[in-house]
């Protein structure tokens, strides 16, 4: 038999179950409060299955789930395809209001949340659908019905990305292309003694990876419990659980990389990708981690969280741009051009993908699906996704990343469509207009860039409260990564000879350096707090008063920020404070606040010492990475 053969009729949950009929004992969770056995985790779930079960819910229903990560959210999505329906999981961290959105659009029958966050969002009720409270499900224990066999054809999961009409789309995921992406496989192992750390949040489907990569193999899955996990806490998961394999984001690999290289030694194989990974980076893991493998992974949603995968160490590199490696086994890659017709290696073309990780295509959309998913000219029969993604194919058959070929970019790992983010400006009633970019005005360091075109001129005085309140609005329909940190007001846009907006004429935002009031001299954990701020958001000065998200700061740089101030200030405070505190002067008095004596005079003494040697110490610490 082929190794690469994988059992390609089974549905998720079947596989899942077997295993945990094997071997009961063996652990499936590992997580704060202990383990849960492969037995115990199948029992939950079957549990939930019945529960769903008895109240209507059945093959082919969708049952959107609002939870953080943890053992009751992983027993739900079992639960869920076992009942033979497809679970659409919500991202706790998104603002209320993008949340109805999804429910609205995927009309689930049933929304499955977690106790702690039904009280966080009270209105949260799909139209025609009812809310079931997990852990209510979990604790009844109805007789457990005969579930629908299901078929590998059957959905597993909608995940929703970002849409360039301005809404989300759903990606229809079915059973089989998850099982392709964690059976047959060589670009990772998958094996009953592989830990997979898991840190991914639930709506993105690098979680596949991560759960799934475990529980269809026998192995298990550490769970990284905070919600808003810092640097210091992955490093502490990654001990505690045994983690042997992980998968980062580019973004948190590099941040990883810089301030906790030694935390990530006890890893076996970490799989990062998402966007383009530093050489720099990847050079300083593979000299830091000796045995560990290290590889880039590629891939859109639509095709199932990998298409590609470049083992660095088993393929040799050269120190350069990282290649994206060879298709995944059961996928297949072709590079063409603009008929679809297939390029000669070395040329450049849209990378476009098919085979057993093919989503079915968007939910509700035939339209985009028909536009995405093209039959494929080569194989009659089969059907072919159009990444958007430009790449060349070396001789040896390895493939190379070049970018895009539109407007999707890519914020803190997260997939991020220019023209959404327009489009819901453009619906507030005091613009006109509303063009948004991704600009990289210092290296390592991308920042969206608004430019609001007022409906009706604003007052020079009034102008920057006016754009702060359409910034306001904004955030209550966006989750924070594709909130613009730059917001320029302009009175009319440039145009192109054909009468459209010229981009590329778009002013740089003034320097971003705020007017800034002189930092109080007598509080040396202000001045602590901001050399960390200045650092971070490379700015060369920070207001005491000044929005760490208003001046650009995204969620992975907050991540930065706290890990400097546990490493420098020998404070540990949940990351949580930080959203809270989102000021210089803010968070300082915080910190006063809990500090007891000792530690208030260790970080008076490293402020006093860093702003004396400030050159020095920007010298020697890199900026962290976006
Ligand atoms: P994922 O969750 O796997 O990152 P998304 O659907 O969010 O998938 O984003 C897919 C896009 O991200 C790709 O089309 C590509 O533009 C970019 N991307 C993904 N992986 C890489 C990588 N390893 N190197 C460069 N770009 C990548």
């Amino acid at each position: 038999m082929d190794p690469q053969d994988y059992p390609r009729d089974a549905p998720v949950h079947a596989l899942f179950l077997a295993a945990a009929a094997a071997t009961p004992d063996a652990v499936a969770l590992r997580h704060a409060a202990g383990t849960v056995s492969y037995g115990a985790l199948a029992a939950d779930a079957r549990r939930i299955a019945a529960a769903l079960a008895a109240d209507g819910v059945g093959s082919g229903d969708l049952v959107a789930v609002l939870t953080e990560r943890g053992p009751a959210a992983i027993a739900a999505f079992i639960g869920i395809l076992a009942a033979g329906a497809a679970y659409v999981p919500l991202d706790p961290a998104y603002p209320a209001e993008a949340l109805e959105a999804m429910l609205g659009d995927a009309d689930p029958p049933r929304l499955l949340v977690q106790r702690a966050l039904a009280d966080r969002f009270p209105g949260l009720v799909p139209p025609h659908g009812a809310v079931r409270v997990l852990e209510e499900l979990l604790a009844d224990a109805p007789p457990v019905p005969a579930l629908p066999a299901g078929a590998a054809t059957d959905l597993a999961y909608v995940m929703y990305t970002s849409g360039s009409t301005g809404t989300p789309k759903g990606v229809r995921v079915p059973h089989r292309a998850v099982v392709r992406l964690v059976r047959g496989q060589r670009y990772a192992r998958f094996a009953a003694d592989e830990v997979f750390l898991h840190l991914s949040p639930l709506a993105f489907d690098a979680s596949t990876f991560e759960i799934w990569g475990a529980l269809l193999n026998g192995g298990s899955v550490a769970i990284v419990g905070e919600p808003r996990p810092g640097l210091a806490d992955i490093g502490a998961a990654i001990a505690r659980h045994g983690a042997t394999t992980a998968w980062f984001t580019a973004a948190l690999f590099h941040l990883m990389v810089e301030h906790r290289l030694e935390e990530l030694r006890p890893l076996r194989r970490i799989v990062t990708g998402g966007d383009v990974v530093s050489p720099g980076h990847a050079a300083r893991a593979l000299a830091g981690l000796p045995g560990c493998r290290l590889v880039n992974g590629y891939g859109p949603t639509e095709n199932t969280t990998f298409t590609t995968a470049y083992d660095l160490l088993a393929e040799g590199w050269d120190g350069g741009a990282l290649p994206i490696g060879r298709p995944l086994a059961h996928g297949r890659v072709a590079i063409l051009d603009e008929d679809l017709a297939p390029v000669a290696d070395g040329e450049v073309g849209q990378l476009c993908c098919g085979g057993d990780g093919l989503a079915d295509g968007y939910l509700r959309r035939p339209e985009l699906t028909a536009s995405k998913f093209v039959a494929d000219p080569a194989r009659p029969g089969e059907r072919l996704y159009l990444t958007g993604d430009l790449a060349r194919r070396r001789p040896d058959g390895v493939i190379e990343f070049l970018g895009r070929l539109d407007r999707q970019v890519k914020i803190n790992g997260k997939r991020v469509e220019l023209d959404e983010i327009e489009h819901v400006l453009r619906a507030d009633p005091a613009l006109a207009d509303a063009i948004v970019v991704m600009r990289e005005d210092r290296p390592g360091m991308k920042r969206l860039a608004a430019y609001l075109k007022p409906a009706t001129a604003w007052a020079a005085e009034r102008c920057a409260a006016e754009a702060a309140g359409v910034i306001r609005r904004l955030r209550r329909k966006l989750p924070e990564h594709m909130i613009p940190a730059d917001v320029v007001v302009v009175e009319a846009f440039a145009l192109t000879p054909n009468g459209k907006v010229d981009r590329k004429a778009l002013p740089p935002p003034p320097a971003a350096a705020p007017a800034a009031p002189a930092l109080a001299a007598d509080s040396p954990t202000e001045r602590a707090v901001a050399l960390i701020w200045q650092r971070v958001l490379a700015l060369p000065t920070v207001p005491a008063k000044g929005n760490f998200f208003d001046l650009g700061g995204t969620s992975l740089q907050i991540i930065a920020v706290h890990d400097a101030i546990e490493q420098e200030t020998g404070r540990r405070i949940p990351i949580a404070s930080l959203f809270e505190h989102p000021t210089v002067a803010g968070l300082a008095a915080f910190l006063d606040d809990r500090a007891d004596d000792g530690a208030v005079a260790a970080a008076r003494l490293r402020a006093a010492r860093q702003g004396a040697a400030l050159g020095r110490f920007r010298r020697s610490r890199p900026e962290a990475a976006e």
